[in-house]
């Protein structure tokens, strides 16, 4: 499905957002003097927009859930010191109002919010008559469809300035991320809405600091417009996701070995080798998996052979699958022969594998 939405290139009063758009400052606002002391660093740096969280949904109660209302003015003086933009959070009506009472300049819906469509349409329905920009976090969970229905949400409140913020998706399994990215999630949502520009989050992707580097390559590399990156005077003393966040200076050397290939938004066919490579390595790793799968049910099968005294090759049964892989490849717009070569293959191998188990079966009796 396309999807029609009526955006306007993401810019802030004066401040035409370049790729790469860069958004740094804290997790969160915790003291007055350490959003300003962040604050100055990365302004110093040349960071145009500060980002810093003052309502913080956390998973557990318990935890640090932001100063609120309180933080604003910090905001507002960093604004007024350093003449960056200022960034939030919102979640609620409330925090709409409050955070445009303060002058705050771009707001984000962050990933637990995305998740609900109630809540993004209150935000939505607050925002209305506004025209600040909003960036829209993808949910949590990996559902592209929920993701571009929030951006549609706030689109219908009269908000073009628009973007998304790819921050990765959360799984039950434990990976080397906090937050799987699934890459081609943001890459189909950018095929699907070409003008929408994506800023990767590399510090909830990877979750640890010294990942930051690798990610935000990986974003340039598949032409994403931009990072929101977590930076804290003092990481190890951070309320929330202290293992996540980068110096200042971490920061500085992060951007300046940066490589940034590609050109701006739009003039560029936007699909480009890299996002083609980047599609073309998942499905392989997705092949490997499940021949690897494949293979551990051969293995099962050549247990099951063994404790009934079977022979290891079923001529009727390999007949069977050979004319079914024939047919399914027609299906599937794929060279019949192609794929009984692929296939005698992977019989030979599936073979190979019982036979091993037979012969160990065979060793401990
Ligand atoms: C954040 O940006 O600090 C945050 C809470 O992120 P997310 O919504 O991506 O979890
Ligand atoms: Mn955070």
């Amino acid at each position: 499905m396309d999807h029609k939405l009526d955006l306007l290139p993401l810019e802030l009063p004066g401040l035409k957002l370049e790729r790469p758009i860069l958004i740094a400052g804290p997790c969160s606002a915790e003291t007055e003097e350490q959003v300003l002391e962040t604050a100055r660093l990365l302004s110093a740096q040349g960071v145009k927009i500060f980002r810093a969280g003052i309502w913080k949904p956390r998973t557990r109660p318990g935890a640090f859930e932001g100063v609120g209302t309180l933080g604003l003015p910090w905001l507002k003086k960093v604004k007024e010191e350093t003449g960056m933009f200022i960034s939030v959070e919102v979640a609620t009506a409330h925090h709409v109002y409050e955070a445009l009472k303060f002058g705050v300049d771009m707001l984000w819906i962050g990933a637990r919010t995305t998740a609900n469509p109630f809540a993004v349409q209150e935000v939505a329905d607050a925002l209305a008559g506004s025209d600040v920009p909003v960036l829209v976090k993808n949910p949590v969970n990996p559902d592209l469809d929920l993701w571009i229905g929030a951006i549609e949400r706030v689109n219908r409140a009269g908000i073009k300035r628009i973007g998304a913020i790819h921050r990765g998706f959360s799984t039950y399994d434990k990976t080397e991320f906090r937050n799987n990215p699934e890459w081609q999630i943001p890459i189909e949502l950018r095929r699907r809405v070409p003008n929408l520009p994506i800023i990767t989050d590399p510090s909830h992707i990877s979750g640890k600091s010294e990942m930051i580097a690798d990610v935000s390559q990986e974003a340039m590399d598949l032409n994403f417009d931009g990072l929101i990156i977590e930076s804290h005077i003092c990481p190890e003393k951070a309320w929330s996701d202290a293992s996540q966040q980068v110096t200042p200076d971490h920061l500085s050397d992060i951007m300046g070995n940066l490589v940034v290939r590609q050109s701006a938004i739009g003039d560029r066919p936007r699909v480009t080798l890299d996002e083609l490579r980047k599609k073309i390595d998942l499905l392989d790793k997705q092949l490997l998996e499940t021949l690897s799968s494949r293979m551990k049910i051969s293995e099962a099968i050549g247990k099951y052979k063994f404790d009934n005294n079977i022979t290891i090759l079923q001529t009727r049964r390999y007949d069977e699958i050979m004319n079914k892989r024939k047919e399914q490849a027609e299906e599937s717009k794929l060279n019949p022969e192609f794929v009984i070569r692929v296939f005698e293959h992977v019989h030979e191998e599936s073979i190979n594998r019982q036979n091993k188990i037979m012969n160990k079966e065979l060793a401990k009796d």
